[in-house]
C-alpha cells in the first residue's frame, strides 16, 4: 500500500493533539490512505482485528470529537485533497475529504463561483472534518450549515464497506437520505472519504458596516430591518456584547473604531450584484436605523484593509483567552434573559466571575467565553451554569461545535430518551463492534 502510508507512534509526538492542545498526538499509529479503496483495505484489516479508529480533519474542533488515545489507530484523509470536478452548468463540486476549506474556496472563486460555508479555521480546517461535524460560522442565516451545501457523499464504514452517495441533482427524492447520516455523525458512523458539494454563483458588490445599538431590542430590529429590506443579500450579522469587545480591543488587543462603551455592536455584510445601487440601499437603511434611534454609532470601511481591520475584531479574540469556550443557540427572542441569567449564575457561583458574549445570533448562535480559567478544574461548575440557564428557553447546548466528548454528559439537556435510543440503535446498526470514534457523542 505504500511506505508512507503508515506513521509510526513515535514519529505521532511531533504532532499536536489539536489547534488547541500542543501535547503529542497518542495513537497505535495514523494511516494516511490515498484512495477510498486504499481506506476500505485499513477499515477491514482494522475491523477483522477488533481495532478502533479515530478520524482526524483538521484538528480545529473544540469539543475533543477527534481526541485519539494510546489503544487507538488515527485516520487521515491529509493525502486526499483533490478537487476532482467544478461542474458550471449545475453549480457542484466534487472534492475529497482531505480538501482545505479555503483551498476549495479560493479554486472555485477562480471560477466564479462562491462556496459560502466560512468560518474562522478556513485555513487549516478540511472539508471532510467540516462535514462531519457540521460546521456552520458566519454565513450561516443565508447559506445554511455544511448540511445545507452537501448534495451528496462517499464514506466508508466501520468494517470497510464504501457507502456511495454521490448524489449531484437538489432533487433526488429516493428513499432515506443517507448522507444526512454522516453529516454532523463526528466520525462516529463512518469515514467520509468524498463529497459533493454546492456552489453559489459569485457576488460582485460587498457592504459592510460595524454599528452599536444601546438596546438587544435594537439589534433584534435592525436584523429584520435588513433581512427584510436587503432582498436576501444579508449575508453576515454578527453580534458583539460589550464584555467582548471591551476584552478584544483597547491596550494590547484591537483599536476599536467606535467608542468601547455602548452595550452592543454589530457587524453586518450584504453582498450583492449591483455595486452602486447595493451600497446606495445599504447605506440608505444604516441612515434610518439612526434616524430612528436603534443605531447610535456606526461606521463604513473605505478600503479592503479596513474592512479586514473590522472583521479582525470578530474572528481574532486570542486576548480573550483562556477561558471555558461555550457555543449555545437559542432563539433570538429569548436571547436578552438568557444573558441576564447568566449574569446573575455566575456571580452567584463566583464574584469575580467573567464572561463575555457574541454570536451570529441571526442563526440564534451565542458563543460564550467565561473565566476564571484554573486548567480545567471549574469545567463542571461553569458547564452546569451555561446550560443550566438555557432551561425553558428553547435552546441547544451545541449550536455549531458538535458533542465530542466534551459535551457528552449534556447532551440529555438538547434530546429527549427516545431520541437519545435511536441515536444508539443507528450507532449498533453501523458500527456493532464500536471501533469508530469511540467515547464520543453518546456511550
Ligand atoms: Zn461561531
Amino acid at each position: 500500500m505504500g511506505s508512507d502510508l503508515v506513521v509510526a507512534a513515535e514519529s505521532l509526538r511531533d504532532r499536536a493533539t489539536s489547534y488547541w492542545d500542543a501535547s503529542p498526538t497518542e495513537a497505535k499509529c495514523l494511516v494516511r490512505p490515498e484512495t477510498t479503496e486504499q481506506l476500505s483495505r485499513v477499515m477491514r484489516i482494522c475491523h477483522e482485528h477488533r481495532q478502533s479508529v479515530v478520524v482526524q480533519g483538521g484538528l480545529t474542533g473544540i469539543v475533543q470529537g477527534a481526541a485519539s488515545t494510546a489503544a487507538d489507530v488515527i485516520v487521515s484523509l491529509e493525502r486526499m485533497d483533490a478537487i476532482e470536478s467544478v461542474d458550471a452548468a449545475d453549480g457542484v463540486a466534487i472534492v475529497q475529504a482531505g480538501v482545505i476549506l479555503q483551498t476549495l474556496q479560493e479554486h472555485v472563486a477562480d471560477k466564479g463561483f462562491l462556496f459560502p460555508v466560512d468560518f474562522g479555521a478556513r485555513g487549516s480546517c478540511t472539508i471532510g472534518g467540516a462535514v462531519a461535524t457540521n460546521a456552520g460560522g458566519i454565513n450561516v442565516l443565508r447559506y445554511g450549515m455544511m448540511r445545507s451545501v452537501v448534495l451528496g457523499l462517499e464514506a466508508v464504514l466501520a468494517d470497510g464497506t464504501v457507502i456511495s452517495s454521490m448524489n449531484q441533482m437538489l432533487k433526488n427524492n429516493t428513499g432515506y437520505d443517507l448522507k444526512q447520516l454522516f453529516i454532523g455523525s463526528e466520525g462516529t458512523l463512518g469515514v467520509i472519504t468524498r463529497v459533493v458539494v454546492r456552489l453559489y454563483p459569485q457576488t460582485s458588490s460587498r457592504d459592510t458596516a460595524m454599528f452599536a445599538c444601546a438596546s438587544f431590542d435594537a439589534v433584534a430590529r435592525q436584523l429584520s430591518v435588513l433581512k427584510t429590506n436587503l432582498a436576501g443579500t444579508l449575508s453576515a450579522f454578527e453580534v458583539m456584547w460589550n464584555s467582548y469587545i471591551t476584552a478584544v480591543t483597547g491596550d494590547g488587543g484591537h483599536v476599536s473604531p467606535l467608542d468601547r462603551s455602548y452595550p452592543y455592536y454589530v457587524i453586518a455584510e450584504a453582498e450583492g450584484a449591483d455595486p452602486e445601487a447595493d451600497a446606495e440601499r445599504f447605506q440608505r437603511l444604516l441612515e434610518a436605523g439612526m434616524e430612528c434611534g436603534d443605531i447610535v454609532d456606526a461606521v463604513l470601511p473605505k478600503s479592503e484593509g479596513e474592512r479586514r481591520a473590522l472583521w479582525s475584531i470578530r474572528e481574532e479574540f486570542e486576548m480573550a483567552l483562556p477561558a471555558y469556550l461555550y457555543d449555545v443557540s437559542l432563539p433570538i427572542r429569548h436571547m436578552e434573559a438568557y444573558v441576564t441569567r447568566l449574569q446573575e449564575r455566575l456571580l452567584a457561583w463566583r464574584e469575580d466571575a467573567v464572561f463575555e458574549v457574541f454570536g451570529h445570533i441571526a442563526d440564534g448562535n451565542l458563543h460564550i467565553f467565561v473565566k476564571p480559567f484554573a486548567d480545567n478544574a471549574h469545567h463542571d461548575a461553569v458547564d452546569a451554569i451555561v446550560y443550566g440557564c438555557l432551561e425553558g428557553l428553547d435552546g441547544s447546548i451545541s449550536a455549531e461545535h458538535g458533542i465530542g466528548i466534551d459535551k457528552k454528559s449534556w447532551l440529555g439537556l438538547s434530546r429527549d430518551d427516545d431520541e437519545l435510543e435511536l441515536m444508539r440503535g443507528l450507532k449498533r446498526l453501523l458500527d456493532p463492534a464500536k471501533l469508530l470514534n469511540p467515547g464520543k457523542i453518546i456511550d
